[in-house]
């Protein structure tokens, strides 16, 4: 489970872009974030795994307060925070093995002897996850080698390498076509049940997250002006 307690942030002295945020969010359950450009969600995002400070406030991850840990003690909670992005953020010239792989250091070696490093356990699992997500008879190509949606998918069985407690996900669909789009929320929706896991998917398409998240929350100039369930969003907001 995921709980924000009044968490506020401000860049530098500038205005605050985040102004009172509380919300739980429990196992399995995927939040849909919506709002206009400078509502605030990126920042959001960011600061629930602390790669943004956040200026007040706490965050809990299942019995960890994360807000009050050392850099180093986050270092390793953020290995539990699975992270999915628009444009993969994959490291194009390596394997698809490799790159999944890469969700069990949190970083990835320059070296190309790097799958002998891993357990065979580890390797075991990474097939898993990529068999999970369609690519098994991908995981020698070279990321580069894909397309859009199958990068995604990649993206998505790194994340689930990293044996993660929540999910934190910014505009995965954004790069690719809407038939691509539904597959990878399919998807998305189908690995956070099977698991039990949180998600927060920061979405520009609202029509897409109706279709596929239990609970939209509507930011707007940093504070929650909707949170409910899909079919209760109106127009104006
Ligand atoms: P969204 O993701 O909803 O578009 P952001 O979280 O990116 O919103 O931005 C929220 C507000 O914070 C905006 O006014 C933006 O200009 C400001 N902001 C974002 N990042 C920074 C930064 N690094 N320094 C100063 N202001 C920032
Ligand atoms: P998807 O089923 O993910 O929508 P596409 O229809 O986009 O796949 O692509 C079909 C095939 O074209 C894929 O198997 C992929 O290997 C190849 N492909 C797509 N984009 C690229 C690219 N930029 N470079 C190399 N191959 C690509």
């Amino acid at each position: 489970m995921l709980k924000l307690e009044h968490l506020k942030k401000r860049y530098k002295t500038g205005p605050w872009v985040l102004k009172d945020i509380s919300f739980e969010v429990p196992e399995g359950e995927i939040v849909g974030l919506i709002g206009p450009s400078g509502a605030g969600k990126s920042t959001l995002i960011r600061c629930i795994n602390r790669l943004i400070e956040p200026s007040e406030g706490n965050i809990y991850l299942a019995d960890a307060c994360l807000s009050k840990l050392s850099t180093s003690q986050m270092r390793t909670q953020r290995r539990k925070i699975g992270m999915i992005f628009q444009e993969y953020a994959l490291v194009e010239r390596l394997s698809v093995m490799e790159n999944v792989l890469s969700g069990r250091l949190g970083y990835l070696p320059f070296w190309r002897s790097f799958l002998r490093k891993f357990p065979s356990n580890d390797i075991d699992n990474a097939f898993e996850y990529l068999d999970r997500v369609g690519l098994i008879n991908h995981a020698n190509k070279r990321a580069d080698e894909l397309s859009g949606g199958q990068r995604q998918r990649v993206g998505i069985a790194r994340a689930l390498a990293q044996d993660p407690r929540l999910l934190l996900v910014d505009e995965p669909t954004a790069s690719l076509d809407p038939k691509t789009s539904r597959q990878i929320m399919r998807l998305i929706q189908s690995i956070c049940r099977e698991n039990g896991l949180p998600a927060i998917i920061n979405i520009h398409d609202v029509p897409l997250a109706q279709q596929f998240v239990d609970r939209i929350i509507g930011l707007q100039g940093g504070e929650v002006v909707f949170d409910g369930k899909p079919d209760e969003l109106t127009e104006d907001v």
